[in-house]
C-alpha cells in the first residue's frame, strides 16, 4: 500500500477494494454531530465540523478509517444547546438516532470491522448512542468486536482546559457557542466564523431544571450561553491538539 493510500482516511474517498483491504485491521471512527444553532457567529454545522476534523486527525495518527459523519443529532436541550426553539436547529428523535447508528454499526461489522469508535460531537446524543451500541450487542455481535464511545472533549485534561480559558476553566455548564467552540472554529474554519458578530450575550447561570414548552427567554436570545469574545485560534489549537492526543491515547489503550 502506498503512503498516499494510507493517508487517505475518509471512507467516502476510498474505493471498495481499498476499503476491503483495510477495514478488518483498521479502527473505524463514526463521528456523530448535529445541525444546531450556534449563535450569530458560528455555523449551524459547528458540532459536525469539529467532530469530523478531530476524527480525521485521529485517523491520520492511527491509520484508521473515518465513516461519513452523521450530520443530525438528538434534540437540542436548552441548557446545553439552547433548545429546540431556535431556527436552524434540525434534530432527530432518540428513536431515529438509535436506529441510524445501529444500522451503520451493523453494516461496518458486516464489512469485517471489529474495532469501532463512536465519536460524539453533540452532548445530547450520548444515551442514544449507548442504546444503539446495546442493540448491536443484543443482536449477537462477533465475540471479538470492540466498540468505544466517547465525547471528543472528554479526554482533554484539566490542566489544558485551565490554560485554554483566560481565567481558568469555569466548567462545561454554559459552554455552547462560547469559548471552546468559538476557539475551535477559529482554529479549524476561520473562514466560517463571523467575527463581527461575536459579542457577549451570555448568562451567569441557568436554573438546574427544564420547563416544557421552553420559555422564549429561558436562554439568551442570541443562542450563545456564555462569553465567546475571548475565543482565539491559539486556544482552539491547544484544545484541538490536546483532544487529538487524548483520543489517540484512549483508543490505543483500549
Ligand atoms: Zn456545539
Ligand atoms: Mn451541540
Amino acid at each position: 500500500m502506498t503512503q498516499r493510500t494510507v493517508r487517505r482516511v475518509l471512507m467516502q474517498e476510498l474505493t471498495r477494494p481499498e476499503y476491503e483491504a483495510r477495514v478488518g485491521d483498521s479502527i473505524v471512527i463514526l463521528p456523530v454531530g448535529s445541525t444546531e444553532q450556534h449563535g450569530p457567529h458560528l455555523p449551524l454545522g459547528s458540532d459536525a465540523i469539529q467532530v469530523e476534523e478531530i476524527a480525521r486527525r485521529v485517523a491520520l495518527r492511527l491509520g484508521a478509517i473515518v465513516a461519513p459523519t452523521i450530520p443530525y443529532g438528538y434534540r437540542s436541550a436548552p441548557r446545553s444547546g439552547g433548545g429546540e426553539i431556535f431556527s436552524g436547529t434540525t434534530s432527530v428523535t432518540g428513536q431515529t438516532l438509535i436506529l441510524v447508528v445501529r444500522d451503520i454499526l451493523q453494516a461496518l461489522i458486516r464489512h469485517g470491522s471489529r474495532r469501532i469508535v463512536v465519536l460524539d460531537g453533540h452532548y445530547e446524543n450520548n444515551m442514544f448512542l449507548h442504546e444503539a451500541i446495546h442493540l448491536v450487542l443484543d443482536a449477537g455481535a462477533p465475540p471479538d468486536l470492540r466498540i468505544l464511545k466517547i465525547l471528543w472533549v472528554d479526554p482533554i485534561p484539566t490542566e489544558t482546559l485551565d490554560r485554554a480559558w483566560p481565567d481558568g476553566f469555569p466548567g462545561w455548564a454554559l459552554e455552547h457557542a462560547a469559548h471552546l467552540e468559538t476557539s475551535m472554529m477559529l482554529a479549524l474554519r476561520p473562514d466560517l466564523v463571523r467575527r463581527e458578530e461575536i459579542r457577549e450575550d451570555g448568562v451567569e447561570s441557568l436554573p438546574p431544571y427544564d420547563v416544557y414548552p421552553q420559555a422564549p427567554d429561558f436562554v439568551p436570545a442570541s443562542g450563545v450561553l456564555s462569553d465567546p469574545t475571548r475565543g482565539t485560534a491559539e486556544a482552539g489549537e491547544l484544545l484541538l491538539a490536546s483532544a487529538v492526543d487524548g483520543l489517540v491515547a484512549v483508543i490505543e489503550r483500549e
